[in-house]
């Protein structure tokens, strides 16, 4: 079968790699000169199952108010006129509650836990052999903050998935580069079944695999829009429109947008800032982390990747506005700093952003839409890079006609109501300029 796929970036070069394991004919169309340089560019690093978990949790709306008023915050919402934001925002306060969040972590932790085990099994060992064994832990400031894990302790335990609570003392062991500052700290939840790697060398690893493998990646094309080619009394009418009969501008982007619209839920972009330490010497680098550090106060999470150390977090409600903030800078400065202090050298970093599109409910989209032959896999979130050969292995079997390994429960459009059936909707897309 010929098969486009949109965006190269983690999430798309994975389901190439896999649709051109099963034999399809697979065309990667990407804006960017090479794969990965949007948001799989500079990611943390973080191959999380153990730390999936949606951002609406019961507590979470007054968590946001606390967060919005600190100096240091990890969230930031830029108030816009655009309904679709604020839908979003209801949909997500709506999942804000016990039952709700249980559902969708345990959601998340399905294909997450999926793409680990298929990670681990498979040739995509190639492409991980730059994630190194560097653990997890997420790191509590407070003891009030380590209370609250009640309830992620115990779907950890109901899933399998291994966790360890470390006090200060335990912390410093397997985290020796926090000595100096361990009074900041009350204790840590450590995942040693998660791992740290770099995303973007990956996806251009895996992009060379699916290339070995027949793929053929175009580069530098930007998607203007998509064509609906209607096959109803067997006329090839190309249409540009849409499900519901409104023009299909897309990119990626927009095409998420078309269909989370048509579903009554769309996303708002959510976006991410990042630093990267280039060239910290050697010595300073000893002191430095070993796993991946998440900071629970500021949700930052502080990465060494080899000789180079990778800061990632912060988030910022506002469409698809990119544009760097300097008070975010100074938020990422801030924790690497104060955690290890002669960790490295930020004024050298690199300052970065990309785009985290998230579900209200915090898990992706994956699987089929009412126009026949167009599937979606999307709204990833923070966890693409957690997720993604999980999702390209689950997105090749859909599209090859397969009954995929994992149940597709809850990760498909239909959570989101009408524009999720797949109801006959009379033709399919094909792309108008590529
Ligand atoms: C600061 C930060 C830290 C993060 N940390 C982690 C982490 O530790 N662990 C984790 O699992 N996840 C993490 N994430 C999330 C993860 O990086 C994303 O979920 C993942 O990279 C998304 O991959 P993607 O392929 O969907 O999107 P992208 O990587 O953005 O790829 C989309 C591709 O589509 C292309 N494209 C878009 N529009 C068009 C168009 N119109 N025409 C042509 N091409 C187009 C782009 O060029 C791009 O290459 C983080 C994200 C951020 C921002």
């Amino acid at each position: 079968m010929r098969v486009l796929v949109l965006g190269s970036g983690v999430i798309g070069t994975s389901v190439a790699y896999y649709l051109a394991r099963s034999g399809h004919e697979v065309t990667v169309v990407d804006r960017q000169p090479g794969a990965a340089l949007e948001t799989s560019y500079a990611n943390a690093g973080e191959v999380s199952p153990g730390y999936s978990a949606p951002w609406a949790g019961p507590g979470v709306p007054l968590k946001a108010i606390k967060w919005l008023l600190m100096q240091h915050r990890p969230l930031v919402i830029k108030p816009m006129l655009d309904p679709a934001m604020w839908r979003w925002c209801l949909q997500m306060l709506a999942n804000c509650n016990e039952a709700a969040y249980r559902v969708n972590k345990s959601r998340m932790l399905r294909l997450a836990e999926y793409s680990h085990a298929d990670c681990a099994r498979c040739a995509m060992r190639l492409a991980s052999a730059t994630t190194s064994a560097r653990r997890h832990a997420a790191l509590f400031r407070t003891q009030r903050q380590l209370d609250g894990l009640g309830k992620d302790i115990e779907i950890l335990r109901q899933s399998g998935v291994p966790f360890e609570l470390l006090d200060r003392d335990g912390i410093v062991k397997v985290e020796p580069g926090l000595a100096s500052t361990q009074h900041k700290f009350a204790g840590a939840l450590r995942l040693p079944g998660d791992e740290t790697g770099d995303c973007f060398t990956f996806t251009q690893r895996l992009a060379k695999m699916a290339q070995d493998l027949g793929a053929t990646f175009r580069f530098g094309v930007d998607i203007q829009r998509l064509e609906r080619e209607r096959r109803a009394h067997h006329r090839r009418a190309h249409r540009r429109r849409a499900a519901d009969g409104r023009p299909v501008r897309a990119g990626a982007r927009q095409l998420f947008d078309a269909h989370a619209r048509a579903a009554r839920s769309a996303p708002a972009g959510l976006s991410g800032q990042g630093l990267l330490d280039h060239g910290a010497d050697h010595r300073r680098l000893v002191r430095a982390r070993e796993s991946t550090i998440m900071d629970e106060t500021h949700k930052v999470a502080v990465t060494r990747l080899g000789d180079r150390i990778r800061v990632g977090g912060t988030a910022q409600l506002s469409g698809f506005d990119l544009s760097l903030a300097d008070a975010r800078r100074r938020t990422l400065e801030h924790v690497v700093t104060d955690l290890f202090p002669r960790g490295g050298d930020v004024s050298r970093a690199e300052f970065w952003t990309g785009l985290r599109p998230m579900t209200p409910d915090g898990t992706p989209i994956v699987g089929g839409t009412s126009i026949d032959n167009l599937f979606l896999s999307t709204g990833h979130g923070t966890l693409g890079w957690t997720m993604a050969a999980g999702t390209g292995r689950v997105m090749a079997d859909l599209i090859s006609g397969r009954e995929p390994e994992i149940s597709l429960e809850g990760l498909g459009l239909a959570r989101y109501g009408r524009a999720a059936s797949r109801q006959a909707a009379g033709g399919g897309l094909r792309p108008a300029r590529a």
